[in-house]
């Protein structure tokens, strides 16, 4: 098992039934983001890793997919139940190695919850449409068929909830699964895999192999397995989406984002205002959805700028631990440096930071970066066009709603994005032409539940099934179709 409350312990990976410290060629230091604390050591998987794993997933698999559904998903009502009661224990392994705040992570976790909980409704999802006489005396139905063995590719924003978005989906549909979660986090998936065996899975039908790109490209590679799910940074999303493809595999990859928040006139100013402030600052701006190009259009621009700022002033940074704080770190000392650089090349192609989160220290071995507001961006900024994955907000100021959703169709991103109006003709307009896949109105964070499909458009995804809901189903399945005459 993995002991991952000792001084300094080795994060174990899963494979072939059993706990293992991998002998990659790398170990690497698990950092408290808040403080610089050493949590562990990751030992890296090797590709001779994956195919040992893979291999043992093929031949439970052709055990598991004769389970049926009903006994299928038992495993996971405990897993339910076992991840409900130590959800505080999860979040804190969560809040301590990611950096996000203890509520937060508590979220992030119950969140996760809810994609095990539709994927014990398996038994209704899979079934298939059936129809008597399409032709004399000829009876049709489908069916729904697991389809062999996948792999999960996570990254490190959310370490609980996104990796839920796949096995539980998977798993309940009759196929066995091979995670590799973020290196940078790796200490959560693998408290949820322990509970997911404490559940009573049988050994094989997941596989846990920690690593960096040698694991990824395995997994990419490998002939027994049938289908890759991605979550991570677009151009890495774009190198799966091929690789996989050209390896013959299903493959479903959700990329970065650049997500626009758009103000009307007529928009609820002190409503608005704390929905931007959770949207942009949450999770220290670390969210494929948070929102981080600002567009106020008309005169709503200078009152909304004074108030965002006076109330972004007020947030409290630190360790997510601590009560009262609402922004926590950035994951590493690296992603500090790349916001800062971000906020130099705004400032340096023009923008003005009315509120500069540089030097804003809880920590002086923490990566912290406060909330930064930049006006007056250029549409063709870095900044404006670019992830930066931190709390820096842009603003881009717009005359008209047509203006502003010129301004969010030009991006090359289409995750997610909110109006914040009092006009329901406006809303329902910009729902309808904004090419975007997750569209809020007077929204936080646009998050779909488990029973809706979840990704973006254009660069934020390559694929076609999306992820969880009714889209999981599908991905993690192969329909057949049956066609009966007696004589
Ligand atoms: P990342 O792309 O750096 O890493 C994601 C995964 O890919 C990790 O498991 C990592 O080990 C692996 N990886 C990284 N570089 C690789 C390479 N060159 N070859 C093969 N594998 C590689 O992403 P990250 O920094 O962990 O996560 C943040 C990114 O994820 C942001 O861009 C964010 O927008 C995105 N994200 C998107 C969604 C979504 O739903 N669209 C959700 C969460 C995060």
């Amino acid at each position: 098992m993995s002991t991952i409350f000792t001084d300094v312990a080795v994060t174990s990976s899963y494979v072939a039934g059993r706990w293992t410290a991998l002998e990659g060629t790398t170990q690497q230091p698990i950092i408290n983001p808040a403080n610089g604390e050493t949590l562990a050591t990751l030992p890296y998987g090797s590709a001779s890793d994956v195919d040992r794993a893979a291999r043992d997933a093929h031949r439970a698999w052709m055990e598991w997919r004769e389970v049926p559904v009903v006994d299928r998903v038992q495993p996971l009502y405990r897993f339910k139940a076992l991840l409900e009661k130590n959800v505080r224990e999860v979040a804190t392994i969560l809040t301590r190695e990611n950096g996000k705040t203890f509520e937060d992570a508590q979220t992030e976790v119950k969140r996760g919850i809810q994609m095990v909980e539709v994927a014990c409704g398996m038994p209704s999802l899979m079934m298939g449409d059936s129809l008597n006489d399409v032709a004399k005396g000829i009876d049709c139905r489908t069916i729904r068929q697991p389809i062999g063995v996948c792999a999960g590719i996570t990254p490190f924003n959310f370490p609980a909830m996104v990796p839920l978005w796949m096995y539980p989906f998977a798993i309940a549909a009759g196929n066995t699964f091979l995670l590799k979660p973020s290196e940078r986090v790796p200490m959560t998936p693998t408290r949820v895999v322990e509970l997911l065996l404490e559940a009573g899975l049988p050994a094989g039908v997941i596989q846990l192999v920690h690593g960096g790109r040698e694991v990824v490209e395995a997994l990419l590679a490998h002939p027994l397995i049938k289908a890759i799910s991605f979550v991570g940074s677009s151009p890495v999303a774009k190198i799966v989406y091929k690789e996989a493809a050209a390896h013959g595999k299903r493959v479903q990859a959700l990329g970065g984002a650049k997500n626009h928040l758009v103000v009307m006139p007529d928009a609820d100013l002190p409503q608005t205002v704390d929905a931007i402030l959770g949207s942009a600052f949450g999770a220290a701006g670390q969210r494929c959805l948070a929102g981080s190009v600002l567009v106020p259009v008309g005169e709503v621009a200078e009152p909304l700028l004074k108030l965002l700022v006076e109330k972004a002033k007020a947030l409290k940074l630190g360790d997510g631990m601590e009560d009262g704080v609402s922004v926590g770190p950035l994951v590493g000392a690296d992603q500090k440096k790349r916001v800062v650089d971000y906020i130099e090349k705004g400032v340096a192609e023009g923008a003005q930071a009315i509120l500069d989160g540089r030097g804003v220290e809880a920590d002086p071995e923490g990566a912290f970066v406060g909330p930064t507001v930049l006006d007056h961006v250029g549409r063709s900024a870095t900044v404006a066009r670019e992830e930066i994955f931190g709390p820096v907000l842009s603003v881009v100021r717009a005359e008209t709603l047509d203006d502003a959703i010129a301004v969010v169709n030009a991006s090359e991103f289409g995750n997610t994005t909110t109006i914040y109006t009092k006009s329901g003709k406006a809303a329902r307009e910009y729902q309808s032409r904004i090419e975007v896949g997750m569209v809020g109105v007077n929204m936080t964070v646009s998050a779909p539940m488990a029973f809706f499909p979840f990704a973006g458009w254009k660069n934020s995804f390559f694929g076609d099934l999306h992820a969880h809901g009714k889209d999981a189903v599908a991905f993690y399945t192969e329909q057949k179709v049956l066609m009966t005459r007696w004589f």
